[in-house]
């Protein structure tokens, strides 16, 4: 197939981009690039581009022969969502729309969609099946959610099918070590303790320890970002098969907390470095594990990474090895 992927020099979408070229697809590659990196893009076309620039995606819809996209190009910020909610509700909301708009003109039915496990909130239950209630409790999850429902709406109305895909936190890197995880500034759990690891930071602080916990700390399923990107060509071949419309959770329904994370980092780096405990962060909920069942079952997914260790062991030789640093 002919795959446009949007924000596909970023960390997960550059991981997907490899699965696609893998699987043999052609691929439209557009990320402006303010978070992505050019390197990230392993082949196929590559635009430079902003997706809230209409005239350029209508002259990739008119020249290529797009048969369905894969949007990740997006703000995930949660911290910075809080702060200034318009970026996240104009970029993440308002600009995507334009992708829809031309997949309907131009009469492209597929559609593979990045959420995000904060549209759920303070979880009810856990693991959280994807019926759970969504109250998110920042802009961040609640920008995905609309737009979630602007697809349902589409779907209904111009049979538009999409698959949305509610990730729990990304980790690890490619293993064959070209792409990983490469943020700035980064905020992420896993990278900023391989940074420590690495001597890079002083020490890492753990963001509250007073949680309803085993520990006391936060506690998150952390799934490889090769599964992740697995579940995309999964989900984008599902639909092109006749699959309906769905949502899918993608987490490995494992659940480590802050603490676990960093005596795995420990160990698997064998350095030790400073930890402090620190105030809670703001919008933090104390458990996220998903329920997976769901896509296993519907399309076959199989996660190959179900240890921390493991995930953690690919990211640390991408950052060893000093990821894109020589950019
Ligand atoms: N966290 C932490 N110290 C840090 C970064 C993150 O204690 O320097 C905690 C954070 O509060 C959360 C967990 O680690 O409980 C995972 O955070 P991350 O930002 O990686 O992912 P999120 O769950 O926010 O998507």
């Amino acid at each position: 197939m002919k795959i446009l992927l949007t924000g596909g020099a970023g960390y997960i979408g550059s991981h997907v981009l490899k699965r696609l070229l893998e699987a043999g697809h052609d691929t439209v590659t557009i990320d402006n690039l303010k978070k992505g990196h050019e390197k990230a893009v392993l082949g196929g076309e590559f635009i430079e581009g902003d997706i809230g620039n209409k005239e350029l995606l209508k002259s990739i819809f008119a020249e290529h022969e797009i048969e369905g996209v894969i949007h990740l190009a997006a703000d995930s910020l949660v911290g910075e969502s809080m702060e200034d909610p318009g970026k996240y509700y104009h970029n993440n909301v308002a600009k995507a729309l334009n992708l829809l708009e031309l997949m309907v003109e131009n009469n492209v039915k597929y559609f593979v969609f990045s959420s995000t496990a904060a549209v759920y909130g303070e979880p009810e239950s856990i693991p959280i099946p994807e019926n759970h209630p969504t109250q998110p409790e920042n802009v961040y999850g609640e920008s995905k959610l609309f737009f979630e429902k602007i697809l349902k709406r589409y779907d209904q109305i111009h049979g538009l099918k999409f698959i949305s895909l509610r990730y729990f936190n990304a980790a690890g890197a490619d293993p064959e070590g070209q792409i990983g995880e490469a943020h700035d500034p980064e905020t992420h759990l896993i990278p900023i303790v391989l940074q420590t690891a690495l001597g890079i930071r002083d020490k890492i602080y753990i963001f509250g320890d007073d949680y309803p916990t085993k520990d006391g700390s936060c506690i998150r399923d952390y799934i490889h970002v090769n599964d992740l990107a697995d579940a995309h060509l999964l989900a984008l071949e599902a639909l092109a098969a006749g699959k309906d419309s769905d949502i899918y959770n993608l987490g490995c329904g494992n659940g480590y907390s802050v603490k676990e994370v960093i005596a795995a980092v420990k160990k698997v780096t064998q350095k030790d470095f400073e930890v402090e405990v620190s105030e809670r962060r703001a919008g933090d909920p104390a458990v996220l594990i998903a329920s997976s069942e769901k896509i296993k079952s519907d399309l076959n997914w199989k996660p190959a990474y179900q240890d921390l260790e493991k995930i953690i062991s690919t990211a640390w030789e991408w950052h060893k090895s000093g990821g894109f640093s020589d950019e």
